[in-house]
């Protein structure tokens, strides 16, 4: 099945909003085996649309439609459509009794413009939208299939899940597909392909390799007519890459760094604290995220400043000597952090954010240190411009603190 995605609206032409459906629906796809073809992106014009849905109609089986189904004037997917199939658009009694119960409930009045909402033509389906307004409309006709879904993402993703997936579930009754993913931080976007790609040659299972903001991720994705075979398939090239990226493997699917980290503490029932320079608070704010309401973690500081550092318990005379972007102005910033919150792991990040040489030290340069009772840790890195380096260090300490926590009994 070929698949097109239609994402409509004229501020995603504009680059005010970044087009996020359609990485999703490009993500989704593929576990459905629906080939997606094409991408076009249009603004609120009703010609422009008009012409790309001929072009979807002519070359795709399905087609997948995002935004223009709000209440205003510029919103025109509905009636495109139904233009476009020779249907007449009316409004639905019951779609409208759903979106006056939908108003009331949230104790606002309906805008006459909503009406629009509830319009239907006679060969689609509405599907429900219990986040918004706008339901979506499942279209088939001569053989094609045209969903259309409305553009916000919270609403159109729960739609996906709930409704449209589904659906095609349904219809598209051939293989099991089935996806896993393994995330990597440490070897950049090349040489993980040039590991990784002698071990798929063949089209299947397919292999996704992707530049995440938190490192490298490889996506397997499996066909085959019984689940136990993709099954079979996925945890085969699974431990191959496991073997190959050992050491640069952090998590699967969903994990995240920070929510491994915080397990990791909680399971080994030691306290962490952080101090942080350049990254003014990214690596605390990272870790509240998942510790926040924990004993765990005790806290952070952002010292920006070699007063901050001093007043917090870094020594003078170090920094006078090393420089406090160095490693042993890392080291001193997670003892001091550790001593004075009183946890067991201290974590100390400074670095040259830039674009200007410090201290002698170039742009990209960051020195990472976990301190402890028993031992201490530390380690560089010279990240090319231009990386976003307050994420990057971010991501590395969590990554350091992983692995430092895993050594740990
Ligand atoms: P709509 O009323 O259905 O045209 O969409 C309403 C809002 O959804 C827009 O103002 C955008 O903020 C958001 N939106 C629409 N299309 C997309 C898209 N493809 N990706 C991300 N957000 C979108
Ligand atoms: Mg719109």
């Amino acid at each position: 099945m070929n698949a097109e995605v239609l994402s409509i609206g004229t501020e995603l032409l504009l680059g005010e909003v970044i087009d996020t459906n359609t990485s999703y629906l490009a993500a989704q796809l593929p576990l459905l085996g629906i080939n997606l073809h094409r991408v076009i992106l249009v603004g609120d014009n009703r010609e422009r649309l008009s012409e790309a849905l001929h072009q979807a109609w002519k070359r795709s089986d399905i087609i997948f439609t995002s935004g223009g189904l709000g209440p205003t004037e510029d919103d025109i997917t509905r009636e495109v459509i139904a233009e476009f199939l020779d249907e007449e658009l009316n409004v639905s009694p019951e779609l409208e009794q759903e979106l006056r119960l939908f108003f009331a409930r949230m104790g606002r009045e309906m805008s006459s413009h909503n009406i629009k909402q509830a319009t239907i033509i006679p060969s689609a389906r509405a599907i429900p939208n219990p986040r918004g307004t706008a339901p979506g409309w499942w279209i088939e006709k001569e053989k094609k299939i045209i969903v259309a879904m409305p553009g916000p993402p919270w609403e159109m993703q729960n739609m996906w899940v709930k409704e449209v997936m589904p659906r095609l579930q349904q219809k598209i009754q051939g293989d099991f597909i089935l996806s896993r993913t393994l995330k990597t931080f440490g070897l950049s976007e090349a040489r993980v392909n040039e590991v990784v790609s002698p071990l798929f040659v063949s089209a299947d299972p397919e292999l996704g390799i992707y530049a995440k903001p938190d490192g490298i991720h490889l996506r397997i994705i499996a066909r085959a007519a019984k689940r136990e075979v993709a099954e079979k398939i996925i945890a085969q090239h699974e431990a191959h890459l496991r073997e190959i990226l050992a050491k640069y493997i952090w998590g699967f699917d969903n994990d995240t760094l920070e929510g491994i980290v915080g397990e990791l503490l909680i399971e080994k029932g030691l306290t962490l604290a952080t101090m942080e320079s350049f990254t003014g608070g990214l690596l605390a704010s990272t870790l509240t995220s998942v510790l926040g309401n924990s004993s765990s973690y005790k806290g952070g500081f952002v010292a920006s400043s070699n007063e901050a550092k001093i007043t917090l318990g870094v020594d003078t005379q170090l920094i006078r000597q090393y420089g406090s972007i160095s490693t042993e102005g890392a080291e001193a910033m997670a003892m001091a952090v550790c001593q004075r919150l009183g946890a067991d792991i201290g974590v100390g990040v400074t670095g040259v954010a830039g674009p200007d040489i410090i201290e002698g030290k170039s742009p990209g340069l960051v020195y990472i240190a976990i301190c402890g009772d028993r031992e201490k840790w530390t380690g560089d890195w010279n990240f090319p411009p231009p990386l976003q380096l307050n994420n990057i260090a971010t991501v590395a300490a969590l990554f350091a603190l992983r692995q430092r926590l895993l050594s740990i009994n």
